[in-house]
Parts: structure tokens; C-alpha cells; sequence
């Protein structure tokens, strides 16, 4: 039985209503900050349980944007973590700012015991990255900013609905960024992010510098950009949001039934599951002996498993100017013997059974090859 990693086709494969509020805004042409727009905004805050939601048209941009309204200048120090999509570091570079990397611990998000040690006096914001969706410990991370007197924007693009010691990503830092991209756990049909804040008047900037700096019509206050979130993709946002706790919790539930296959297999680790933590599993992940091989025998069998990554961001020919000669050695240790399985929504407990089967075979055939 082959098992996909890529769900989206059963996704929206069937949802007539859906195509039915499609056909009906089209016909408003209400198409640039629509009405179906700001509904999503009101219905994500009353999700993420935060005053102000502000649609931009990508997480990448809802990071970048946060930075920006927060005063981040060009030339100014933004620490993040060392293992993380290239996003978030295309962010703060796209605003001038330069970034500075922190290694990971075994959770895969920014040890927060070598912040301090990353700060210098040219330090302005944070951004630590809710990674496959675990979390940043953030009330370390908040104790830290305000010492320093830093901003903190979480990139939460792999951790909606994720928690830590009982409050939401999201929720910890001046603003955080999410990303409704196809392959996130809240998706939408194309590119699409959203920010989220406490503050009212970080929510007016926000909705400034999204939207060209334009006030109204005929004043630009300051220049921004253009990163408005289709209001088309807020429809099909509008249709899914109501969908979204559940599957946070089938994601939750498959990883226990993975984790509980795994547990029998001693090459597999799991890595630490805090207690205080709900992990949403954006993306599941184990350490695994002879990953390379496990690898290509899953694959083999038509097991779809993937590397979350293979060369680690800090690693990339991109960056070689920035890093210099730094290592990260969890960043590095992860990049070898990390392997990802599906964990999503519409993962069958088949399906799930198979994944487990198939590397339990492959170990068996090893041992009885050696
Ligand atoms: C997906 C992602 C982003 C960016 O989101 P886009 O919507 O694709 O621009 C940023 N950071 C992380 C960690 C991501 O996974």
C-alpha cells in the first residue's frame, strides 16, 4: 500500500459549498480588501484568541511586514533560530536587517539558553520559529526580550493552534506571523499570511504598510508595500477556519498512533514531547539510524517520508557571507538523522499501520542482511 505525502487533492476534492461562496463573491467583485476579508480577520482573532488579525499576502510578508512596523531598520541585528525554512530569514533580509543564527535544541525550535550569548548592542527584534509545530519556550523568550529591550515576532507559519504552558502561538510575542500557503496546516488556495497582535496601534500600521502606506484613497502616509491578502483566498479561508481545531487534533492523534507504532522499533527515536506543550505536527518527525537508507526504502515501497531538511538555512550557499565559519552541532546533527512521515488530517489508520510496517521492515531486513 503506497502512503502519499501530500493530501491536498483529497482536501478540497469535495466542498460544493465552497464552490458555491466562490461563485457568489465573484459575482460582488468586491476583489481588494473585500467584506469576505475582514470576516476572516475577525473569525482568525477569534481563533487565536487576540484583539487584531491583519491579512497579508504570505507568512514570508507577515514577518517581514511585523518587523518593519515594529521599527526594525536596515543594518539591525534580528536573532532566529538556525533551523528553519528559508523564509523567515528572506524576511528579515528583505527589510535590510541582518540575521543572526541560534541554534536549536532537540525540539527543532531556538534553544532559548543561547539567546544571551547571540545579543550584541546592535540587537533590535527576535524572531524565534515555532518549528514543525512545537514551540518556542516563550516565556523564556519574553524574559529575555525585556531585559534587553528587543521585539519579538514569532514566526508561527508551522504552529497554528500550538501551546505552550497553556497560551496560544501567537499570543507571547509583540506580533507573530502565520502563513496560509497550500502546505500549512490552515490553508487557502495560493500564497496568503496573516499577523496577529494586541495592540491596536501596531494594528494600524500593519494595515498601513500592507496596503502601500495608503490612509485612504489619495494619502500615503508612509511607504509600504503591496501585500494584501486576496480576498477570494479569505473566502476559502472563511470555509476552512471553522474546520481548523479539528484538525489540529487529528494531527495530534495520528502522532500518538505513530509514536506508539514507533516506540517498538529501538532505531527510531522520539524526540522529547513536553508536557506543557501542545504540538500541532506541522510537520512529524523522529531521529532514525541509517536514515539515508530508511529513506530510500520507504520510498521505495511508495512510503512518501521527506527530510525537514537536508542542509539546515545556515548552511546554504546563500548565506556563506553571513555565517562565515559558525556551527550549529544539534542544527547539523538534526540535518542527518531527521526523517519526516505524514501525520496529516486525512491520513487513514491504515495508512498509518503501513508507515510503521514498512520501517519496522527495513530494520528487520538490515539485521538479517548483516
Ligand atoms: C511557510 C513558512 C514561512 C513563510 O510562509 P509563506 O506563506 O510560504 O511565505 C515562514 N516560516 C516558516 C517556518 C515557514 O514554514
Amino acid at each position: 500500500m503506497a502512503v502519499r505525502y501530500s493530501y491536498l487533492r483529497q482536501q478540497f476534492a469535495n466542498c460544493p459549498e465552497l464552490w458555491d461562496q466562490l461563485r457568489t463573491f465573484v459575482s460582488t467583485g468586491d476583489f481588494t480588501l473585500g467584506k469576505p476579508l475582514q470576516e476572516f480577520e475577525r473569525n482568525f482573532s477569534s481563533l487565536m484568541t487576540v484583539p487584531y488579525s491583519v491579512g497579508v499576502n504570505s507568512g514570508t510578508d507577515a514577518i517581514k511586514i511585523a518587523l518593519k512596523a515594529l521599527g526594525v531598520n536596515p543594518g539591525d541585528e534580528v536573532i532566529t533560530a538556525a533551523n528553519t525554512f528559508v523564509a523567515t530569514v528572506g524576511a528579515i533580509n528583505e527589510i535590510g536587517a541582518i540575521p543572526v543564527f541560534v541554534d536549536v535544541d532537540e525540539t527543532f525550535c531556538m534553544n532559548v539558553d543561547l539567546i544571551e550569548s547571540a545579543i550584541t548592542s546592535r540587537t533590535r527584534a527576535i524572531v524565534p520559529v515555532h518549528f514543525t509545530g512545537y514551540m518556542t519556550k516563550m516565556d523564556r523568550v519574553m524574559e529575555i526580550a525585556k531585559k534587553y529591550g528587543l521585539v519579538v515576532v514569532e514566526d508561527a507559519c508551522q504552529a497554528i493552534l500550538a501551546e505552550w504552558k497553556g497560551e496560544k502561538s501567537g499570543t507571547w510575542g509583540d506580533a507573530a506571523a502565520f502563513s496560509l500557503h497550500p502546505l500549512k496546516n490552515l490553508n487557502v488556495w495560493s500564497d496568503g499570511g496573516m499577523i496577529v497582535t494586541k495592540s491596536k496601534e501596531l494594528d494600524s500600521r500593519l494595515r498601513l504598510l500592507r496596503n502601500h502606506g495608503l490612509a485612504d484613497r489619495d494619502h500615503v502616509v508612509e511607504l509600504g508595500f503591496n501585500s494584501r491578502l486576496d480576498t477570494f483566498q479569505a473566502v476559502v479561508g472563511n470555509w476552512l477556519i471553522p474546520q481548523a481545531v479539528d484538525i489540529s487534533e487529528k494531527r495530534i492523534a495520528n502522532a500518538k498512533k505513530l509514536d506508539q507504532g514507533f516506540l517498538e522499533i529501538p532505531q527510531i527515536r522520539i524526540p522529547e514531547r513536553p508536557k506543557d506543550m501542545r504540538v500541532v505536527y506541522h510537520l512529524y518527525i523522529v531521529y532514525a539510524e541509517k536514515r539515508d537508507q530508511l529513506l530510500n526504502y520507504c520510498v521505495s515501497k511508495g512510503v512518501e517520508a521527506k527530510i525537514h531538511y537536508p542542509i539546515p538555512i545556515y548552511r546554504q550557499q546563500a548565506l556563506t557571507s553571513l555565517v562565515k565559519d559558525l556551527v550549529f552541532p544539534e542544527t547539523d546533527y538534526q540535518a542527518r538523522n531527521i526523517i519526516s512521515f505524514p501525520c496529516d488530517q486525512h491520513l487513514s489508520s491504515a495508512e498509518i499501520s503501513e508507515i510503521v510496517q514498512t520501517v519496522g521492515d527495513f530494520y528487520r531486513e538490515e539485521s538479517n542482511a548483516s
